[in-house]
């Protein structure tokens, strides 16, 4: 079929300098592995023109589409606190934008479809085993409702790339409401490119906070959004047991979208000091740590800023601390506020921290399924305890606590939707990693996309409860627990 994407690329019209052309790839045999069908028809791109032969050249990266102007962002960041001038897209292209259903503005990326002037020492490509933990984590994310990049689909190549053994290469597409990253800022910062820095500034405000350019100060209050959505962003993870393992800076969007799946996991046993990263030696990105992390990152973006707010240095340091102070309060406002719902209660009070505290702290104590006892609790509110105490190691544990929890459900009126509700704030499916393990497993190793289409499914739909898919909620059993995870880069 005839159909041509309406691209209109605002990011290939800033100055050169903000990025490198790249031109089409050359990828032997590209086979469609799977397409986000709805998410095709909301950007306004045509699924059957997708999966065919024109749309499969667009999404390998082999060229194929009108008005696409392929390019490879510049950027810097810290990466585990070191600080590097130069990153930039070493294995993504970014094809273009378009403008979706919603009247929003959405990126289209590749991912690992070959070299860039930014790839260094590495070949621009990405395994298959990635991508699909990417594919299904992040749609996982969006179905949980929280702000994400998208993937549209999945290309095999049919090339081998070469890591520790040699493995079936692949391409993601990713789509974002942009790939503007706090480490983009920091490209310019570290230049001294203050022009650069103000056309960047410029554009992410039109783009992601238009509000912001009617302030008084629209750099501060781009800032203070940026902020905003980062300690929601944050406490949401938190909330689903979400660990990223590489916040570095050029893996935080200002878009506030959750971005750059690499050794991602989720908790099963609630401990906050659970790392899963195979190259995050020092913890730095511990489960428990990345509210710190966050703001860290954001004091980062915020030093880039200081010339956009003031000539007088003081003055600007004083605005950003000010926009800075922000993050700890509304992060911690959105996380108990979480919590709250977790436990049925739709007041706030004067002991409510400390009794989620005390639950987080026997479930530590007590190596409870994080995911698991929340959902559980839903059914305690209804009388049932049974199911909740059982992932306790003691049992008695949760009882002391539920006596505790019980009475403050009693000091504010039940209300009929008080499960349900319970229910809508913690979810009985997240993307376990024993069982994208196995998915990765079954595709690589036996070309069986059945257990990733499988695991998709379940997941779209992660509030709901499917008896019929009960064993996607099953914690690992000993010999599947996933320890460690890898880049995959
Ligand atoms: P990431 O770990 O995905 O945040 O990537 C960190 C930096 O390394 C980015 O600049 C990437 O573009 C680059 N990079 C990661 N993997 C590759 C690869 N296979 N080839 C080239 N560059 C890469
Ligand atoms: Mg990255």
């Amino acid at each position: 079929m005839t159909f041509h994407p309406r691209f209109d690329n605002s990011y290939a019209r800033l100055p050169e300098r903000f990025f490198a052309r790249v031109p089409p790839t050359v990828v032997p045999a590209p086979r469609l592995l799977r397409l986000t069908r709805p998410l095709a028809s909301e950007l306004g791109l045509e699924p059957e023109w997708l999966s065919g032969p024109d749309g499969l050249d667009m999404l390998a990266g082999r060229g194929g589409a009108a008005g696409s102007e392929p390019l490879a962002a510049a950027y810097a960041g810290h990466q585990f606190g070191n600080f590097v001038p130069q990153l930039g897209d070493g294995r993504a292209v970014l094809l273009g934008e378009v403008v979706d259903a919603g009247g929003r503005r959405r990126d289209i990326q590749l991912k690992g479809s070959g070299p860039t002037p930014f790839s260094r020492r590495g070949d621009g490509r990405a395994a298959l085993g990635p991508v699909l933990r990417e594919y299904v984590v992040s749609e996982a994310m969006a179905a949980l409702g929280i702000p994400t990049t998208r993937s549209l689909a999945a290309v095999a190549t049919g090339d081998i790339v070469l890591r520790e053994t040699p493995l079936p290469g692949a391409v993601l597409t990713r789509v974002a409401a942009s790939h503007i990253r706090v480490g983009t800022f920091q490209f310019f910062a570290a230049r001294g490119d203050l022009d650069g820095l103000r056309r960047l500034a410029d554009h992410a405000i039109a783009r992601h906070y238009p509000e912001a350019s009617d302030a008084a100060l629209p750099y501060r209050a781009f800032l203070d959004g940026v902020v905003a959505r980062q300690a929601n962003l944050v406490a949401s993870w938190l909330l689903v047991g979400f660990v990223h393992g590489v916040m570095n800076t050029d893996n935080m969007a200002v878009s506030g979208e959750t971005i750059d799946y690499g050794p991602c996991a989720f908790l099963d046993a609630y401990d906050p000091a659970t790392v899963f990263s195979s190259i995050d030696a020092g913890g730095r990105y511990a489960y428990g740590n990345q509210p710190r992390i966050a703001q860290w990152n954001l004091a980062r973006l915020a030093e880039t800023l200081l010339p956009l707010f003031s000539d007088d240095e003081k003055a600007a340091i004083a605005g950003a601390e000010s926009s800075l102070a922000a993050f700890a309060p509304l992060f911690t406002d959105a996380y108990h506020a979480g919590l709250r719902r977790k436990l049925g209660l739709r007041t706030e009070g004067e002991g409510d921290k400390e009794l989620a505290g005390e639950l987080l702290t026997a479930m530590t104590a007590n190596e409870a399924d994080f995911t698991n006892t929340f959902r559980a609790l839903a059914g305690a509110a209804e009388g049932e305890d049974g199911p909740a105490r059982d992932l306790f190691i003691d049992p008695t544990a949760f009882d002391r606590w539920a006596e505790k929890w019980r009475r403050r459900l009693a000091a504010e009126p039940p209300w009929p939707g008080r499960a349900a509700d319970m229910r809508a704030a913690s979810p009985a499916f997240i993307p376990r990693n024993h069982r994208v393990e196995a998915m990765i497993a079954a595709a690589v190793e036996r070309d069986d996309l059945q257990p990733f289409e499988d695991l998709l499914a379940v997941l779209a739909r992660p509030y709901d409860d499917q008896p019929e898919n009960a064993r996607f909620a099953d914690p690992p059993e000993p010999h599947e627990r996933v320890i460690r995870t890898f880049c995959g880069t």
